[in-house]
């Protein structure tokens, strides 16, 4: 343990902070934040509780208010004098987490690093409304996307041709367009009785869902005040049920059915 807290000296860990309740950070991310002499957290999204993790002595900085260059110049300076160094992205760094623009340049002056996963916030979300994305008879798939606001989205993956699909969807960046939102989904698979789940702040201790269906979805958010921090969770996913064997509009996995043999189990398909 002692070796490997030498070996992070002078190097920058890329943390997921995970969602937002304090202990969904991994127990990796939670011990680099204990050995970190400086900490570079996103301040407009990661919980301030995180920082309670570093050493009274660590140097926190808020890159909310800051530049990539300024970032890096902090990241750069902490690296040269030896120290262990903390950049700590919400949920998933992997997602909308501008961290390859980080390690790019990261490269180019030889300062070493690596990543630690974090629990997403699309994940959060779907823990939060106690559902499956990926249901048997509703949908085998997941997208993650955004609507395009003033990022711009490939054409190639505008909402509205994402939509198209009809299947299990989850929303970053949007919940300040949700009228636009609407429209495109309309455009594609989904109907007005498609429902949504919008999560705001998903594990955070103020977290509020607001269920809805995409007819009035807009109407809705608006009403709840919702405009940032939120995911927005779209498809059969949210609803289809199984109120007893009888009563189901999804299919019960083959995995766990007694007439399917499998590798570790042997199914009556087989007897
Ligand atoms: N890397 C992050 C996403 C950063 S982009 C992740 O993996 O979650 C920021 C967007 O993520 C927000 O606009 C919002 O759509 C979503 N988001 C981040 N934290 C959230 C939370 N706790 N609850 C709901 N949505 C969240």
């Amino acid at each position: 343990m002692e070796q490997k807290r030498q070996e992070t000296k002078g190097m920058v860990h890329i943390v997921g902070a995970g969602s937002g309740a304090a202990d969904l950070i991994t127990v990796r991310g939670m011990h680099f934040l204990e050995q970190a002499d400086v900490v570079i957290y996103a301040g407009s999204l990661v919980n301030p509780a995180l920082l309670d993790y570093c050493k009274a002595e660590c140097r926190i900085f808020n890159s909310a208010e800051m530049t990539l260059e300024e970032v890096l110049a902090c990241i750069e300076e902490a690296c040269a004098n030896g120290e262990t160094v903390v950049r700590l992205h919400t949920g998933d760094p992997s997602l909308y987490g501008a961290i390859q623009e980080q390690m790019d340049v990261l490269k180019q002056k030889g300062i070493s690093f690596d990543i630690t996963p974090g629990v997403s916030s699309f994940s959060g979300a779907a823990a939060a409304v106690q559902r499956e994305f990926t249901l048997p008879g509703i949908s085998q798939s997941l997208i993650l996307t955004r609507m395009e606001g003033r990022t711009p989205v490939p054409e190639r993956e505008s909402l509205k041709k994402m939509a198209e699909h009809g299947c299990s969807m989850a929303l970053f960046l949007s919940a300040g367009m949700t009228e636009a939102v609407q429209e495109a989904l309309l455009a594609g698979a989904y109907t007005e009785d498609t429902p949504v789940a919008v999560v705001y702040k998903a594990t955070w201790p103020e977290q509020k869902i607001l269920r809805c269906h995409l007819g009035n979805f807009a109407e809705e958010v608006k009403k709840a005040g919702i405009t940032k921090t939120a995911q927005i969770l779209v498809g059969d996913f949210l609803e289809a049920a199984q109120t007893d064997a009888a009563h189901t509009t999804y299919e019960r996995s083959k995995l766990y059915d007694p007439g399917f043999t499998t590798e570790f189990r042997q199914g009556t398909d087989q007897q």
